[in-house]
């Protein structure tokens, strides 16, 4: 299925590269969000998953997590397009357990449309979730992280961080915005061991590419097949979707000892889109 890892055991607690550490993900109730939660719980952190969905199969996630890695899982529901709520969230797992090591800010939408039709609406909703939460997770994080001499900030931006689409008016901008936060973010950090620094996936099949298959088919009044095919996979030299198990990957190495030199950059894993 899409968002499962190999269902692998891990290794004991104690030699896993992240064990002690305790991680938020945001938007991690589904795909890439999900996969990273994974890939860090797999590792030895603790969990704190956000995002939206059905309260059941929420919980059976958290469970499984729980239990297939040996790390502690908790699950907050903060609507992120709430400046209070991110603040809120950070601040209830601060007081957890005092520790904020690993804060990934992945949860984002899209809308695809032209911008005379975009609706304003929906451009207001894409700059809170996908840019403003970014903004304030990080300023509520960082005055814990700094105080106890660690943090690992992973934004999920795009491949539309670095170049542009038509229809996605806000998502580029906000992604685009992503990256100058980022770099900002990591030189205000840069004396602390606290890293930032932002991925840039070109497309994964996710829930959120899987909307967008039906919303271009749509908008280019094509086929499903032709969307994949001439619209998603064309600009991606390696015509293949990137697996959210790349993603954790990734996220697992700027989380660990191996990251600590690498901050303000944007790291893309699009299959050679932006080589072009
Ligand atoms: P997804 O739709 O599968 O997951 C999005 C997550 O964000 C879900 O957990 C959802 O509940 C959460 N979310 C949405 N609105 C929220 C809100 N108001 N408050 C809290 N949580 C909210 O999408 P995905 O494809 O896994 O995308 C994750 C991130 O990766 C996004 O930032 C997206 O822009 C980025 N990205 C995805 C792709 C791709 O091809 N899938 C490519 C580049 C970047």
């Amino acid at each position: 299925m899409l968002n499962r890892m190999e269902s692998t055991r891990t290794e004991p607690l104690a030699l896993r590269a992240l064990a002690g550490r305790t991680a938020l993900v945001t938007g991690s109730t589904s795909g890439i969000g999900l996969g990273i939660a994974r890939a860090l719980a797999a590792q030895g952190a603790n969990i704190v998953l956000n995002g939206l969905g059905d309260a059941g199969a929420i919980e059976r996630t958290r469970m499984e997590i729980e239990a297939m890695h040996e790390v502690g899982v908790h699950y907050d529901g903060a609507d992120l397009s709430m400046p209070s709520a991110v603040t809120g969230m950070i601040e209830r797992t601060l007081s957890r357990g005092g520790r904020l090591d690993i804060l990934v800010n992945n949860a984002g939408i899209q809308h695809v449309s032209p911008i005379e039709d975009f609706p304003p609406a929906k451009w207001d909703q894409i700059l809170a979730i996908n840019l403003s939460s970014v903004f304030h997770a990080i300023r509520a994080a960082l005055p814990a992280m700094k105080s106890n001499g660690f943090g690992r900030i992973v934004n999920v931006a795009s491949a539309h961080g670095l170049v542009a689409s038509p229809f996605k008016s806000a998502y580029v901008a906000a992604k685009h915005a992503v990256l100058g936060l980022t770099k900002v973010v990591a030189l205000e950090t840069a004396e602390f061991d606290i890293t930032c620094n932002a991925i840039c996936p070109g497309y994964v099949w996710t829930p959120l590419v899987e909307k967008q298959i039906e919303d271009q088919a749509k908008a280019h009044r094509i086929s499903r097949d032709e969307v994949i095919n001439t619209v998603l996979l064309k600009a991606q030299p390696k015509k293949r979707f990137a697996t959210v198990e790349e993603i954790g990957a990734l996220t697992v190495f700027l989380a660990g000892d191996a990251g600590r030199s690498i901050t303000g950059t944007a790291l893309p894993v699009d299959g050679g889109w932006t080589a072009q």
